[in-house]
């Protein structure tokens, strides 16, 4: 047994657990974080876009050293059929503004440089360190870890849980149950290199400009998931991501699938003679609010990804991780300042600043659309007619205007009788609202 008593252990140093940690630690706590990986970062994976807001409130200069990318002036959202893109896309030179609200990053070196700082705080980060249980009283109070070093027991008041979503240490203890493979995705990602001026003639930048694209569609097959290619500075990352249970019904690879999305005829020119050098896999939780699990307890709280903070819609983990981590901090601090015991009910306090932050704001705003979205017209009939009534639309054949529309309406009708288009448009409109 490690004789020293910490304040609050951190398990994990993914976004969520780096600023659980930095928060305790600017504030004068006792903290220790453990990391299974060789350094922090170097068993993480992400798109990546970091979001300037939720690390601006832990680190406000951090655009003076951070491994930044591009800053995100261009959004393109498409809707993919094998042939065709139909999409929405906003540009606009107010997001090259003194401090820019989107980047694109590389989360191996992001997360070193977001570690240095939480070390700079005064935490003991300690990496190549798996935590492999939570040591509990018989009353189920958490009131430390075991590592698989020297089978050391570390004794804490409090142990934050951020694992990320495959972690199974609050599963082992009892405290969430496994997420299910309708509730988890399943994500490879590939880094396609070009020289620099390739990436800014191709999407049309200057400086460290950079564009974004999200996209939905047949490239899919059927199955829930969207793709995406953002620019970094002298690489493409190009990935794809759908639930695990559409996987093991359909028997299709993640990799097959990456690679069909990279041949697709408006993606292939964009990433055309690239050097594929880094390829991940990763799952993201995509169950929703309806997915969370309970989020404290005696000596013990979750944040990040292990608490299925993902609003799948916007695209959105990091920033959500980022700010559970900051608030179970801020709750923690609180709690250790009235000398009050690491409690369940001294606890709750983070879920009640959760419940007033934007976090579950949000995720309680789209918390029915991920049973909408669960529905393969989405990803197969629609898209289609979508290209087809644009193509009707465009394209310029001596058909007079008023039988393209009836042409158009004809084969939204006609879908309508096998597909339930209304119903299913309702209900994706639903889990909007
Ligand atoms: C392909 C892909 C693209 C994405 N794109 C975006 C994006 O563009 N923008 C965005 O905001 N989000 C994106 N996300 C989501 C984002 O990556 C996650 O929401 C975020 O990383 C969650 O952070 P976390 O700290 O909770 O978990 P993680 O980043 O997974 O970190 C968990 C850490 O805990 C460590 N760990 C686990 N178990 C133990 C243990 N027992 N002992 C010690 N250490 C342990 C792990 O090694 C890891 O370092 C994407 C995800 C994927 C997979």
């Amino acid at each position: 047994m490690i004789e020293e008593k910490f304040d609050a252990i951190v398990v994990g140093a993914g976004p969520a657990g780096n600023a659980c940690a930095l928060t305790m630690a600017q504030r004068g706590m006792k903290v220790l974080q453990l990391e299974r990986g060789e350094y922090p970062g170097s068993k993480n994976v992400q798109g990546a876009i970091l979001y300037a807001d939720a690390l601006e409130k832990l680190i406000p200069d951090f655009r003076e050293d951070a491994p930044l990318e591009r800053h995100v002036i261009e959004q393109r959202i498409w809707m993919m059929d094998d042939r065709s893109v139909s999409g929405m896309q906003y540009r606009s030179d107010d997001f090259n503004e003194e401090k820019p609200n989107r980047y694109t990053i590389i989360r191996a070196q992001f997360d070193k440089w977001f570690s240095k700082r939480v070390q700079a705080a005064g935490a003991i980060v300690i990496c190549e360190t798996t935590v492999t249980e939570l040591v509990q009283e018989t009353d189920g109070r958490v009131i430390g870890v075991r590592v698989d070093r020297n089978g050391g027991f570390i004794r804490s008041d409090v142990v934050v849980l951020a694992e990320g979503v495959n972690g199974l240490l609050g599963a082992r203890a009892g405290l969430r149950a496994v997420p299910t493979p309708k509730t988890v995705a399943l994500a490879v990602k590939e880094m396609h290199f070009l020289p620099r001026e390739t990436i800014e003639s191709r999407f049309n930048l200057q400086g460290d400009e950079g564009v974004v694209i999200e996209a939905a569609g047949t490239i899919t097959r059927g199955m829930t998931g969207t793709a995406f290619l953002y620019t970094n500075r002298e690489s493409l990352s190009v990935g794809i991501g759908c639930l695990i249970s559409d996987f093991a019904e359909t028997r299709r690879t993640p990799y097959g699938l990456l690679e069909t999305f990279a041949r697709h005829p408006s993606v292939a020119p964009l990433v055309a003679g690239s050097e594929v050098k880094e390829y991940a896999a990763h799952m993201i939780p995509e169950g929703g609010y309806k997915a969370i699990p309970q989020l404290f307890g005696d000596g013990w709280l979750i944040v990040g990804d292990a608490g299925q903070f993902v609003n799948a819609v916007h695209r959105e983990g990091s920033n959500l991780a980022m700010t559970t981590g900051r608030i179970a901090g801020e709750a923690i601090h609180q709690v250790k300042s009235r000398r009050e015991p690491m409690t369940a009910e001294n606890l709750a306090l983070y879920k009640k600043m959760l419940d007033a932050s934007f976090v579950m704001k949000d995720l309680k705003k789209y918390r029915n659309l991920p049973k909408a979205l669960d529905n393969k017209h989405l990803f197969t009939t629609y898209p289609q007619l979508l290209s087809q009534a644009m193509q009707t639309w465009f394209r310029v054949d001596g058909v007079d205007k008023k039988a393209k529309e009836n042409e158009i309406v004809k084969s939204f009708f006609k879908a309508r009788r096998f597909t339930g288009l209304v119903g299913d448009m309702v209900s994706v409109a639903r889990g909007w609202r």
